[in-house]
């Protein structure tokens, strides 16, 4: 058990990558506080390990979200997995978007670490892991706007973290998923099948095909490294972007 009795949070849990990742975290012996909007998904999430604690929130109300944090005695993993995919270039990024963007995918980041920061800092320690992606200041990515301005930043601010943190005992990372097989991306793929008037399987092989390996993602491999960064065997990384994409961005 590689996550023994550890308290973890992982936001955006209902599906995906987040549920993959409080699912593993679970199986590791960790209690899990599972967020999401999607109260269906949590109580579906919930119902698969006895570990898994759920709460169904709006992480943009930002008060709540707060105060979510306020009934943890303990916090030893904050997983902020929550994000939003803005498709579109520059041009035809809108100001919502890229509020939107910030908002969601890095805002509630920052009042996430600034809630569960004292806590660790008293109890001498935890990990903080931020979801950025490969579509970010690792790779410029087309028609991806407003989404890798979000997800650079989210580097930077884990990258401050890190630093400002790094001799008491906090270490925060980032990771950089390449294209990753999840409920919304085949929103995405149904999407621009009909924006592109192309069938999906064109439109799934056309992501497919951009991928050096042959395949995209699975949640399970992204999971695995959440697994790695929440244990202490990842006790000596910190201020890190994994990347992990199958050579997508080399
Ligand atoms: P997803 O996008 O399929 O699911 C996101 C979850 O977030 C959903 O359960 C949804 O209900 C929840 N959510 C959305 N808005 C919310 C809000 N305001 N409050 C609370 N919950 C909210 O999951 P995914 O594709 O696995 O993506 C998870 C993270 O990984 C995101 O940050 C995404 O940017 C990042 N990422 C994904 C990929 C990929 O290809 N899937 C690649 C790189 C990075």
């Amino acid at each position: 058990m590689r996550l023994k009795d550890k308290i973890c949070v992982v936001t955006a849990a209902g599906q995906g990558i987040g549920r993959a990742s409080t699912l593993a975290y679970a199986q590791e012996g960790a209690q899990v506080w599972a967020l999401d909007i999607n109260e269906a998904a949590l109580q579906s999430l919930k119902a698969e390990h006895e570990n898994i604690h759920i709460h169904a929130i709006n992480l943009l109300e930002t008060e709540k979200f707060s105060q979510f944090f306020e009934k943890l005695d303990k916090i030893d993993v904050l997983f902020n997995c929550a994000g939003w995919v803005a498709a579109g270039d520059v041009l035809a990024s809108s100001a919502q978007d890229m509020q939107k963007s910030w908002d969601l995918n890095v805002m509630t980041m920052f009042h996430a670490i600034q809630a569960v920061l004292p806590k660790m800092l008293a109890q001498g320690g935890g990990s903080i892991i931020n979801m950025s992606s490969a579509a970010s200041s690792v790779k410029g990515v087309p028609n991806r706007f407003a989404y890798s301005v979000s997800k650079a930043a989210v580097i930077g601010l884990t990258k401050s973290v890190a630093a400002d943190y790094v001799t008491q005992g906090i270490r925060c990372n980032a990771i950089c998923p390449g294209t990753v097989e999840s409920p919304s991306l085949h929103e995405r793929i149904a999407e621009q099948a009909k924006a592109q008037n192309k069938t999906i399987e064109e439109v799934f092989a056309a992501f497919v095909a951009r991928q050096p390996m042959g395949r995209i993602g699975r949640d399970s491999e992204i999971a695995a490294l959440a697994v790695y960064l929440a244990s202490d065997e990842s006790a000596f990384t910190t201020g890190t972007c994994q990347v992990i994409d199958g050579g997508w961005s080399n």
